[in-house]
């Protein structure tokens, strides 16, 4: 499937649809108007792809609203060569937004489907993150820490391994609530003990859940 002018058209509108929507941050305005979202869902998708919505990517799973996916990029205030923790992999249109502003992206999908079909789209786009499946909500303590961590799903609460693998000074961006509405949280470690939250307006997300598609 190509990246066609009309692909590139559609893309400009959904860029000013969002800048009205309040997005102002010009690098984040210029990932929406590079990456091919319609390459990022099914085929059945495609006339959709560059409207301002979710859509179904499979396993009960839906790509984020670019809105949404702008405004969670926006709150974490990417800067280049930032490590970033992902949780939610899903169609990997948000780890391509964020490689787009310099970030170096690690990213975890607890789907096996889902994981193994980014493995092959993103790096066929020219998107290298790291892959990881399993369970979000263990993190990457290996890895720790890192200056951003972004959860792409809905969790009833924020995840306390998740804030021990923060950096002190580093952002993490969670929709925090039950099925059908989250309060788009923003938390910042301020000290090694000291995280500052605040909330950034309603969201409706796919639900945060535990272990692997396949139980482990
Ligand atoms: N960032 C994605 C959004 C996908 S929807 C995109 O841009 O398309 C949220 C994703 O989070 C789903 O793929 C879902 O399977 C995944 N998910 C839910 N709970 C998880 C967990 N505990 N660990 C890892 N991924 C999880």
């Amino acid at each position: 499937m190509e990246d066609t002018f009309r692909h590139k058209g559609l893309r400009k509108k959904l860029v000013e649809t969002v800048k009205k929507k309040g997005i102002r941050d010009k690098k984040i305005l210029e990932a929406i108007n590079k990456v091919p979202r319609h390459l990022f869902m099914d085929t059945g998708f495609i006339n959709f792809a560059y409207k301002d919505q979710a859509f179904p990517i499979g396993e009960g799973q839906t790509i984020s609203q670019p809105y949404t996916v702008a405004c969670q990029t926006q709150l974490l205030d990417i800067q280049r060569h930032e490590k970033v923790l992902e949780i939610g992999t899903g169609s990997g249109y948000q780890a391509a937004i964020l490689m787009e502003l310099g970030a170096r992206v690690y990213t975890i999908e607890r789907h096996r489907n889902l994981f193994l079909k980014v493995q092959t789209l993103l790096p066929g786009l020219g998107y290298r993150p790291n892959f990881f499946y399993g369970d979000g909500f263990k993190g990457l303590p290996s890895f720790a820490p890192f200056d951003k961590i972004l959860i792409t799903a809905a969790a009833t609460y924020v995840p306390e391994e998740l804030l021990k693998q923060l950096k002190v000074g580093g952002r993490m961006v969670v929709p925090v609530g039950g099925m059908g509405y989250q309060e788009m949280t923003l938390i910042i470690r301020k000290g090694e003990n000291d995280y500052e939250r605040s909330n950034h307006g309603g969201f409706v997300f796919v639900p945060m859940v535990s272990g692997t598609s396949n139980g482990k």
